[in-house]
């Protein structure tokens, strides 16, 4: 099985390495999300580039297609994808329940329609846990249900203990194999002694790790964050934490100082792809007319090969004139910007100076002309 490795906590904020049969994650650290076998505008060599050590693979897409059997007879996901690094794949329940058609929840598992050709699939704990056997992901995620928000005590009760069982199904259904791992994923709302519920039913499962689901669902910052501040430490401190769906670079620093280690989000790539940019100044949308003779790089802290080789004025031009270079190029720098932010949060915990980390890289977001 997969093995995690806490190296130094700073407060809360934890650095890690977590040991795979795919190599190392250095902790924390942001996967890409790469929803259907790519990262979208990315070579795998240009997302290996922006310092990436793990993508994540959407279950739900691949499953319909090119399907996962498909994915298995070509060699499995990192060899169809030309990426043979860490691999996560999600359950696929988030997003049948955000895109499919005619969704029905039971005891079973989630029945649904296509978004793309409308045909009938189930999906179950057992058959998530195949698919993602299938595709040979590195971390697998149970099946839950991301309990909506806002929900009443009772619904987020009925919705979590629901979970709870599935996650005892995908417990059971996980094939285990050295260097690979199954994550649980609490659940409860926002209420404390339902997550507490949630996590010591998973701990008793032994999982490879824990996510922490149910959050970045509408709640907002603060309120993610004080329960995250609930939630981190009813999880063990020797595996690793997931925070799924985070988020902005903000969101990720004080998650960080909370406690998580592991995040997902498509913000820097969907931003990438409608000309915002995340840089150490601020946020950029690089479609205003305020960048049309601006011959300056877009971060110039950034070493990548948009800032390196490129100016303001030419992505201006890119978006404008709806060139496939321009979300490529903002791709790839807001990428390579996540992954110097986590990277820079792990040294300055190891250096036990997080806290001044965080003031500083606020301090020029808020500086910066953004
Ligand atoms: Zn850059």
């Amino acid at each position: 099985m997969l093995s995690f490795n806490l190296l130094a906590t700073d407060g809360a904020a934890r650095a890690g390495t977590l040991h795979t049969a795919h190599g190392d994650v250095p902790t924390p650290t942001f996967m890409a999300v790469g929803t259907a076998g790519t990262v979208k505008a990315m070579t795998a060599d240009a997302v290996r580039a922006t310092g990436a050590n793990i993508v994540l693979g959407n279950t739900y897409h691949l499953m319909l297609r090119p399907t996962a059997e498909r994915v298995a007879r070509l060699g499995g996901l990192h060899k169809m994808m030309d990426w043979p690094v860490p691999i996560l794949t999600d359950s696929g329940g988030f997003q049948i329940m955000s895109l499919a058609k005619l969704r029905k929840l039971d005891e079973q598992g989630v029945t649904f329609r296509s978004h793309i050709d409308g045909s009938a699939h189930q999906l179950t704990p057992e058959r998530s846990m195949e698919i993602q056997h299938l595709l040979d992901a590195t971390i697998t995620m149970v099946l839950d249900e991301c309990t909506k928000f806002p929900a009443t005590r009772d619904e987020a009760a009925i919705s979590m203990r629901l979970s709870t069982r599935w996650a005892k199904r995908s417990r059971a259904a996980f094939v285990a194999r050295p260097g690979y791992g199954q994550f649980g994923i609490m659940q409860g709302s926002v209420y404390a002694d339902l997550r507490r519920e949630s996590a010591e039913a998973l701990i008793e499962h032994n999982f490879e790790g824990y996510a922490i689901g149910g959050l970045a669902v509408g709640e907002g910052q603060a309120m993610m964050f004080e329960m995250l501040d609930i939630s981190a430490p009813m999880l063990p401190a020797n595996k690793p934490r997931y925070l799924m769906g985070v988020g902005t670079p903000d969101d990720l620093l004080g998650s960080v100082a909370r406690g998580v280690d592991m995040f997902d989000c498509v913000m820097p790539t969907r931003a990438g792809r409608t000309a915002r940019a995340f840089t150490s100044q601020g946020v950029f949308n690089l479609r205003n007319a305020r960048f049309i003779d601006d011959g300056t790089p877009l971060d110039p802290n950034c070493a990548c090969l948009c800032c390196t080789r490129h100016s303001r004025a030419y992505l201006h031009h890119l978006f404008r004139a709806q060139e496939i270079l321009g979300p490529m190029l903002l791709t790839t720098h807001n990428l390579t910007y996540y992954q110097n932010l986590m990277q820079g949060a792990r040294q300055a915990i190891l250096a036990g100076t997080y806290a001044t980390y965080c003031a500083t890289t606020r301090a020029r977001w808020a500086a910066g002309d953004g």
